[in-house]
């Protein structure tokens, strides 16, 4: 492994400030439950479609990271916008840190977050107490050179979390601290929750139906609670596919959203696999 590929050369005790972060946001999920109400659960399953399915899933991931499909410069803009309200980083260090994901996965020392190096980090020790999302230019120039020459995004790389702040200025200013607790806090912590559990569970547990070189597997419930992120050994098998849940039975809502692009003409050059014939799922 030589050295700019290798990133997580630190388990390197606690990183306070990412820390602190999260403890408020899981305070602030459980402190969410107190104030239960029917606009609130609404606020955050419409929040949560815009940020981890529009955003992170369809955007972040399948868009930018993979480039399985194109849209133009504003619809890319507004939905690099929805995505940094999932409180994932900004586009430039996401799309990062998921190619080197791609590039070395199951390796340790070069994949980011793989189980390989044990369970706890893959799902949140690698946030807590690794180096994140935090790459140095040279990796950053290395892996996203073409995200790195755009202003915009370069910008709101830098200040990912202004949407997220103004977003919580709006949730107080029309139902207070309720809603803020609901549409942000609790959110929030369950979309990073989701999408660290497709660096945890889908690299540990679930049907392999290709025999990729590293632990990806498919896991229904994982798609289920990331919009179909968790059809995940078959986007290792296939990672520009615009499509991950490949059987009729693999629900990918984040393909849904891309097909829905595709028909109101916001959507082209779309990447797929057509598999004539899916080769049978096993267990191992
Ligand atoms: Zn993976
Ligand atoms: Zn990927």
């Amino acid at each position: 492994m030589d050295k700019q590929t290798k990133v997580n050369d630190g388990h390197r005790g606690i990183r306070w400030p990412t820390t602190i972060w999260m403890i408020v946001f899981h305070l602030g999920a459980v402190a969410a439950l107190f104030y239960w109400s029917w606009r609130g659960l609404i606020v955050c399953a419409v929040l949560a479609w815009v940020a981890q399915s529009l955003g992170v899933g369809m955007t972040y991931h399948r868009l930018l990271t993979h480039r399985s499909y194109k849209v133009s410069k504003p619809v890319e803009y507004f939905l690099i916008i929805c995505a940094t309200l999932s409180f994932e980083g900004g586009p430039i260090n996401w799309v990062a840190t998921h190619r080197l994901h791609h590039a070395h996965s199951d390796e340790p020392g070069g994949d980011p977050h793989t189980p390989v190096e044990g369970r706890w980090w893959s799902h949140i020790g690698w946030i807590l107490t690794g180096t994140a999302q935090q790459h140095s230019p040279e990796v950053l120039e290395r892996y996203a050179p073409d995200l790195m020459q755009d202003r915009f995004i370069v910008a709101l790389n830098r200040v990912y979390f202004v949407p997220l702040i103004i977003l919580a200025i709006v949730l107080v200013a029309v139902g207070g601290w309720p809603l803020l607790l609901w549409g942000i806090f609790l959110r929030v912590t369950l979309g990073l929750h989701a999408t660290w559990l497709v660096n945890s569970a889908t690299h540990l547990w679930g049907r392999r139906r290709f025999a990729t070189n590293d632990n990806s597997r498919n896991s229904w419930w994982v798609a289920l609670l990331t919009w179909g992120e968790g059809w995940h050994n078959n986007h290792h098998a296939y990672p520009t596919s615009a499509r991950h849940g490949l059987a009729w039975y693999e629900i990918d809502f984040n393909w849904w959203g891309i097909r829905v692009l595709q028909l109101l003409h916001l959507a082209k050059g779309i990447k797929l696999v057509r598999l004539k014939e899916l080769p049978a799922a096993t267990d191992s």
